[in-house]
């Protein structure tokens, strides 16, 4: 396999080339390697420092005690970075031959061999065999046969990514409704549908073994969705958890949904505001998305250690930051065609609705979309009146 060096934040890793400096399309490597996922990384590494800084004054552990696993590493890029950037013991996993044969050379190109182990495993195999305080999940397309086991060893924090946006967000109605045991809705929110119906997944494993999680940072970008969970132990936490599980009626023609809260609905069949056949999409997370504080930190760390993809990471954490915790957002643009009027400056829209007393604002999801907790008869006649 011909190789070449590149710096990503502050390590160098060896990762494929197929001649001499041309890259391959990450899907044709012999190991798998996509430079436009440098962002997620960024933002990883920084998620990831900020928790292991947190977690090392709160329970005593020496940061380098803190153990990390990628658990599908292919190069090891995601994991180098961390065990080198950040200083926490680290496990780099994959179960092909090219990727542990690159990450042992990468573990010694970086003279990393102290603070990293390298394992050739299936992934489900070894998350159930072991506990890590920091698991991170990244796989080709769907996270969904990862996350029984990641559940399980995940003890402080999981991090999932996850690429199968379409089936994720309503597109391949069939595909998501197979991985993911919901019913996710394909309409001008698909992205945080997305975010949602990932995180109900996640949260009905973490269920099983009486675990629950905190979210902490999720974001939509670009063709991936990406989450980083605050995980704890009892069942009675749990079940307080799977209080943020439900629905979401959504009517298309009129545009009102209506959030349903529990597992245990009592569904009424018509939109309540236009009578048209509304649908419901779930189960699917309903609470919050980020903590705020969190957040911050992670914009801090970002400032200080100033990332390849640094503004561009800032600006989705300050927007997540900075976005209304409820579920769903509105697409100014299709409430604005609906009602045939052109649309006015989106900032115009939420001040607006703030001075009419209106909880507002923008979201990370789309720059024309806004949150509120404005009903959509309140949202209309303001639009019409701008
Ligand atoms: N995290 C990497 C990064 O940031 O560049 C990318 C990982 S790549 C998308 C997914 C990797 O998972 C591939 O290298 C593949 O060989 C590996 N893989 C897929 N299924 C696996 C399994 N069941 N156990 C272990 N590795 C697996």
């Amino acid at each position: 396999m011909n190789i070449r060096a590149v710096k990503e934040g502050k390590t160098d890793v060896l990762v494929p080339v197929h001649e001499e400096g041309v890259s391959f399309p990450p899907s044709a490597a012999p190991v798998f390697y996509n430079p436009a996922m440098e962002l997620n990384r960024d933002i990883s590494v920084a998620a990831t420092s900020v928790f292991a800084e947190k977690l090392s004054e709160r329970r005593n552990i020496a940061i380098e005690d803190i153990r990390y696993l990628d658990a599908l590493s292919a190069s090891g890029i995601r994991g180098l970075r961390i065990a080198n950037e950040v200083g926490v013991h680290t496990t780099l996993n994959d179960w092909s031959e090219n990727a542990f044969e690159l990450i042992v050379r990468n573990i010694r190109h970086l003279g990393l061999q102290e603070r990293v182990d390298a394992t050739h495993k299936n992934a489900n195999v070894l998350m159930h065999e072991k506990r890590f305080n920091i698991v991170d999940i990244d796989p080709f397309g769907t996270p969904a046969p990862f996350l029984a086991a990641a559940a399980r060893c995940a003890v402080h924090l999981l991090a999932v990514t996850a690429t199968d946006t379409a089936p994720l967000c309503g597109a391949h109605l069939h595909s998501g409704i197979r991985k993911y045991s919901a019913v996710p809705f394909n309409n001008e929110y698909h992205a945080e549908m997305g975010v949602r119906i990932l995180l109900g997944k996640v949260a009905r494993e973490l269920a099983i073994t009486d675990k629950f999680m905190v979210p902490l940072l999720s974001h939509a970008t670009r063709h991936y969705v990406r989450t980083y969970l605050e995980i704890g132990n009892g069942a009675k936490k749990a079940d307080e958890m799977l209080e943020h599980i439900g629905f979401i009626l959504h009517c298309t023609p009129c545009g009102f949904r209506q959030i349903l809260p529990g597992m245990a609905v009592n569904i009424a069949s018509g939109c309540p505001r236009c009578s048209s056949e509304a649908l419901i999409a779930g189960p699917l997370w309903l609470g919050k998305l980020h903590d705020i504080g969190f957040c911050g930190d992670v914009l801090k760390e970002l400032e200080r250690t100033e990332p390849g993809t640094k503004e561009q990471a800032k600006r989705i954490i300050g927007l997540c930051m900075d976005e209304l915790e409820m579920p769903t957002f509105y697409e100014q643009h299709l409430i604005c065609k609906r009602l045939g009027v052109s649309a006015s400056g989106i900032n115009d829209l939420i001040n607006t609705l703030k001075s009419r007393g209106f909880a507002a604002s923008r979201t990370h999801f789309s720059g024309t979309s806004f949150k509120t907790d404005a009903g959509i008869d309140e949202i209309e006649n303001i639009i019409m009146m701008l």
